[in-house]
């Protein structure tokens, strides 16, 4: 079974929860954000129910980067932003809520608008950032 009975994201796919639909097709359905950063903010989500990223069939992951653009540039059209933000929480850590993939669209108006990440951090030194990368590649194709 692609969906779930327990999974908001699923139910509203089913129709089964309400929401106000932005757009669908066989891969992928978006609609707005029930408690928006910004008003316009739009979710993008794979018409399978996954917790990860990492685990998304290619075929649904190809199906959210693809449409994302446009998605982003008619919010931006319809609510007069000058830009936009894409984020995707994966993982409880990274404060994920629902664990069905979504993909955020934010619209931006100014940078004084309380959206923001933490301070960045930095590495102690070269060799720390070298032997992080060496290890990340190792793992990559
Ligand atoms: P995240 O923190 O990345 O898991 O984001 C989950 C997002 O889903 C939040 O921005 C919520 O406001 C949004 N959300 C949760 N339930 C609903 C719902 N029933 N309809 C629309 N958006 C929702
Ligand atoms: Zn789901």
């Amino acid at each position: 079974m692609k969906l779930v009975d327990n999974c908001v994201f699923c139910k509203i796919i089913k129709g089964e929860l309400p929401c106000c639909k932005l757009y669908e097709d066989d891969k992928i359905f978006v609609f707005l954000d029930i408690a928006p950063f910004n008003l316009g903010h739009a979710l993008l989500i794979p018409k399978v129910h996954c917790h990860s990223i990492t685990t998304l069939p290619k075929e649904y992951l190809d199906a959210l980067i693809e449409k994302a653009p446009e998605i982003a540039a008619a919010v931006m059209h319809s609510t007069g932003a000058d830009g936009f933000n894409l984020l995707l929480n994966n993982g409880s850590c990274a404060g994920q809520e629902v664990p069905h993939v979504h993909l955020h669209v934010i619209p931006r108006f100014t940078t004084d608008d309380n959206i923001y990440f933490a301070p960045k951090k930095k590495y102690d030194n070269d060799e720390e950032m070298n032997e992080l990368a060496d290890k990340i590649r190792s793992r990559l194709g």
